[in-house]
């Protein structure tokens, strides 16, 4: 079957009994009908005997005294009966008296009585002829007919209005939900629109299986959205942790070496295209294998930590930043910074690395850094210029340490 051709088992229900119904009253009127022709012709024979009884003598006593006044009014009065048609007197000595219509005269369905002589019944005077009326018996029958059929019309058609009320109108609501509406979970099980005192039936235990499944549903469909966003907040969190991880250096907290090599070039095509200048600063703690074989490689660690942070503070928040390069070397990135300033920045960075000591268990441990400095030429690769501030620290190492090292070939134009 096709979705949206379903066959409603009311419509279904109203066509078999209007089916079922209709060859009912046919049969039924058919019944009716014989029925009535039967009670009706008894009857009919019932009144020609109490006109038998009450009008024949009466008839007779007209007819032997030749009253033709008197007959002519008797039967006048007879005919007068509803279900009398027609009513002939013919008297032996030829007269003849009628009344009602002349031309039912004769009929197969007429009763014949015989007038008996007033004083000698043996003695006939005459016969009466008795037609009974058709239009009557078929206006007798068409009414007992007709009541019935109204009467099984009007139970039929409240057969209908009930299954119309009871049963088509809450199994739409319930079919109107469950095909369309239900796909919008805000939307409640309307109520099914039968009266509040009706008592509780199948198709409420229906609709309230579904009010509560829907319920359900609905619960549940919301204890899913909360896990769903509950595990998507952590899962962002995880994914945002994974990648500070992927780019930052647990230890101190730089970025680290992989993060460097990825934002250089696009730092140096930046300062290219704006034509601001880009500088780079080497920075190397000085005879730093000596903390660790002095003081054991935790403390080392706590000095890097300490060292870093300081060059954290020394430069501008949020526009340049600290890598950790390798072991105890770290780069100091200052976009929109030329050399001169940059000298300056690993100035500043330096003389609070000497001056600020390290205290590990009341003990100073005094560090310095050295450091290489150099911007960046435009068009050069990045590979030259990581060499150029390579060369600047090695130079200050060479030099005696604790110092800073500026690329001496001027020749930069931005
Ligand atoms: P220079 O002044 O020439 O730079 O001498 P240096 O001792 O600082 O340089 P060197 O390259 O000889 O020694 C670097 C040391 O740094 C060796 C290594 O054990 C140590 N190191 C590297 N990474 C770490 C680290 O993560 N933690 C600690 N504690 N030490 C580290
Ligand atoms: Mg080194
Ligand atoms: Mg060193």
């Amino acid at each position: 079957m096709a979705d949206g051709a379903i066959q409603s088992v009311t419509q279904r229900l109203i066509k078999r009994i209007t089916a079922y119904s209709v060859v009912c009253v046919l049969a039924i009127c058919v019944a009716q009908g014989w029925y009535s022709w039967h009670h009706i012709s008894e009857e009919f024979d019932k009144s020609l005997l109490l006109i038998g009884e009450t009008q024949l003598p009466l008839l007779a006593i007209s007819v032997w005294d030749a009253e033709p006044m008197a007959i002519e009014r008797q039967l006048s009065h007879i005919s007068q009966r509803p279900y009398i048609a027609y009513a002939r007197l013919t008297a032996d000595v030829g007269a003849v008296f009628e009344a009602g219509n002349p031309a039912l005269h004769g009929r197969s369905d007429a009763r014949i009585f015989n007038l008996a002589q007033p004083n000698d019944h043996e003695v006939s005077i005459g016969t009466l002829e008795l037609v009974p009326d058709p239009a009557f018996l078929y206006s007798e029958i068409g009414r007992s007919v007709g009541f019935a059929l109204v009467g099984y019309v009007i139970l039929c058609c409240l057969i209908i209005l009930l299954l119309k009320r009871e049963v088509e109108r809450p199994l739409r609501h319930v079919l109107d939900y469950v095909t369309g509406s239900a796909q919008d979970r805000s939307n409640q099980m309307p109520a099914v629109g039968r009266g509040q005192d009706h008592r509780k039936d199948e198709i409420d235990i229906v609709v309230e299986g579904f009010q509560t499944l829907h319920k359900q549903i609905d619960l549940r469909m919301r204890e899913l959205d909360a896990e769903v966003e509950s595990r998507t907040t952590a899962l962002q969190s995880a994914m945002e942790s994974i990648q500070q991880l992927s780019i930052m250096d647990p230890l101190t907290a730089c970025y680290n070496r992989r993060l460097f090599n990825e934002r250089i070039v696009e730092e140096a095509e930046r300062a290219q295209r704006l034509a601001r200048p880009l500088t780079l600063v080497f920075a190397d703690i000085d005879f730093f294998k000596r903390v660790n074989d002095n003081h054991g490689h935790s403390v080392g660690d706590q000095v890097l930590c300490h060292v870093s942070a300081i060059m954290r503070r020394e430069i501008r928040e949020s526009v340049d930043w600290v890598v950790r390069y390798g072991g105890e070397e770290f780069v100091l990135v200052l976009p929109g910074t030329d050399q001169e300033q940059a000298v300056g920045t690993a100035e500043r960075v330096r003389a609070a690395i000497a001056a600020e000591p390290l205290a590990v268990r009341g003990q100073a441990i005094r560090s310095t850094c050295s450091f290489g400095v150099a911007q960046y030429q435009p068009g050069e690769p990045t590979s030259v210029w990581l060499e150029r501030v390579d060369k600047c620290l090695y130079t200050a190492k060479q030099s005696g340490r604790n110092q800073v090292c500026a690329w001496e070939n001027r020749d930069i134009q931005i």
